[in-house]
């Protein structure tokens, strides 16, 4: 038997991931009462943290940038009561990222600082600083002309627009003819899933950017952030309800009336904000009346690719920390690893480095990216598998995590020789576990981005239902900066994009 809650909230936001934890704290300071409903028992989606053999593990952000007053998440960060309450680490500014490649012992430093990322790479490349200042001065042109993302920044949506139908892979190589350089400034595509026949240039050229302005760890994980969000959202009185699945939105007169939970529960609201995929929140409803084409849109959206993720424990002070991520790249093609064949799968990989704080010369854990298509793991698509509703996969499924472990294992030897005698313990996760803790697919990103039909994945904040919006980070680009931006984009449907800007703007 189904309950109506009271009372009626103002705004009733769908899943708790950074998107509708920022659309929430900032409606919750406009006045608005607000309710999250997240079906996890952890906040936060991707920033969820988790602890194995003693060590915590970010699932989803390794590192942020753009974090320095005049850079593009500062000011945002400091609007949202962020910036005093994490604890930052700045990354290695002469090389925060190293690029490698199979048969070439150099790592190739990718640097903070736009000199300073001129004059490393120009160490390896001392005949390319031409080829250097066109990349650095294609990267400027689009970051300038993307309103929101420095907030003082005034342009028209016609220039970002434009530079919707760029490629990366042909920004890159128009840049410079030397192959080794087009492939280190390609390297790190894992950061935006590129594939060279569909990747904007503006998605890269707004996350490098952030990146190369300044690199930063969040010490104790990205649940610090949910967690900082959290805390001021229910002081203002807000409500997050966790272990809560919504199954259903209840549309009558063409607006939702209320959310429906898994346990029967019914939560009313006057405007609703998805933080789900725009397909999943689709599906959530009766969609009676909304136009086919619109609707079939958004029904067979593509998505990005999806990882195997090693989790490994060390040994105490078995392996140095190293203030850096190492992109390895064992492929002809940098811009086909999502495409890899069966004998090359876990040979590009990214690793990224845990401190330990009790030596912290130290590291503590390591994790280990590699692509996995989501069809590797149908085989198993009908298992669950969370903290609320635990099935244990059967041994097959436990046998091809192991292989893969072990696949894995030999290839970033080629990194870390000693690995296997540094590690105390190891754990993985699959495109399920992603699928599973977050939602969609098993998705990196969610929606791929295709710079040959850019508006076909081009998903807007306003919905064909008037009291539903989307946020998260469908909306203007996956990544705290980007959600956060959606954020910010979405909120502006209700409150106004100019007084919030002047808001975010004035601290
Ligand atoms: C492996 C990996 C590494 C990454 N590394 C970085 C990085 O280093 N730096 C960076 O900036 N970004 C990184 N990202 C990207 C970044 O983490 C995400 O883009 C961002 O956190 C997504 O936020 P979101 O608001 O879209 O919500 P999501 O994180 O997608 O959260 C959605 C929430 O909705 C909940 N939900 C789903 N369905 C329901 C339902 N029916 N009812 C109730 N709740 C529901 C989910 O449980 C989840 O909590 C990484 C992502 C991944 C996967």
């Amino acid at each position: 038997m189904s309950k109506i809650s009271k009372p009626t909230y103002d705004i009733v936001i769908i899943g708790s991931g950074l998107g509708g934890l920022i659309t929430g704290l900032i409606l919750s300071r406009e006045g608005y009462k607000v309710c999250i409903i997240e079906k996890n028992a952890q906040i936060g989606g991707t920033l969820q943290t988790f602890f194995f053999n003693k060590s915590k593990f970010d699932t989803g952000v390794h590192y942020i940038g753009g974090l320095e007053p005049g850079q593009p998440l500062y000011p945002y960060f400091k609007y949202l009561g962020l910036m005093d309450e994490l604890n930052l680490e700045k990354m290695e500014i002469d090389g925060f990222d190293l690029i490698s490649f199979s048969n070439d012992a150099n790592e190739y430093p990718i640097a903070q600082g736009y000199d300073n990322f001129k004059t490393q790479l120009l160490k390896f490349f001392p005949n390319e600083e031409k080829g250097l200042d066109e990349y650095i001065s294609k990267i400027k042109e689009v970051c300038n002309s993307f309103s929101l993302y420095y907030i003082n920044t005034n342009t028209s949506i016609e220039a970002e627009v434009e530079h919707f139908y760029k490629g990366a892979k042909d920004v890159i190589n128009d840049c410079t003819q030397d192959k080794k350089l087009r492939a280190v400034l390609s390297a790190n595509n894992l950061l935006y899933a590129g594939e060279g026949a569909k990747a904007p240039f503006y998605i890269h050229a707004l996350i490098i950017n952030s990146y190369i302005e300044s690199s930063y760890r969040i010490i104790g994980g990205g649940s610090k952030i949910s967690n900082a969000l959290a805390k001021q959202i229910k002081a203002l009185g807000g409500h997050i309800l966790r272990n809560k699945e919504v199954v259903g939105l209840n549309r009558v007169n063409n607006k939702i009336e209320s959310a429906e939970l898994k346990n029967g529960e019914l939560i009313k609201g006057k405007t609703f904000i998805s933080n789900i995929h725009p397909t999943q929140t689709f599906n959530l409803m009766d969609t009676k009346g909304i136009r086919k084409s619109y609707l079939n849109r958004v029904l067979n959206l593509e998505n990005t690719t999806s990882a195997f993720i090693l989790y490994i424990t060390l040994k105490p002070k078995s392996l140095k920390y190293e203030k850096v991520n190492k992109y390895h790249i064992n492929s002809n093609d940098v811009w086909n690893l999502t495409n890899y064949k069966p004998e090359d799968w876990g040979k590009s990989f990214a690793i990224y480095y845990n401190q330990s704080p009790k030596d912290p010369e130290y590291a503590k854990s390591l994790i280990i990216i590699t692509y996995m298509r989501v069809k590797e793991i149908k085989k198993w698509a009908n298992t669950y598998n969370t903290t609320t509703d635990l099935s244990i996969r059967n041994k097959e499924y436990q046998d091809f995590k192991e292989e893969k472990s072990q696949l894995l294992l030999n290839e970033i030897e080629i990194k870390l020789p000693n690995i296997r005698n540094n590690m105390s313990a190891y754990n993985s996760s699959t495109p399920l576990t992603l699928r599973d803790y977050i939602g969609a697919d098993g998705s990196l990103y969610g929606i791929k981005r295709d710079y040959n039909s850019p508006l076909k994945s081009y998903i807007n904040t306003r919905t064909k239902i008037p009291n539903l919006l989307l946020t998260g980070q469908n909306i203007v680009m996956h990544g705290v900066l980007g959600v956060t931006i959606g954020a910010v984009v979405t909120c502006s449907e209700l409150v106004g994009r100019d007084y919030l800007k002047d808001k975010i703007k004035s601290l």
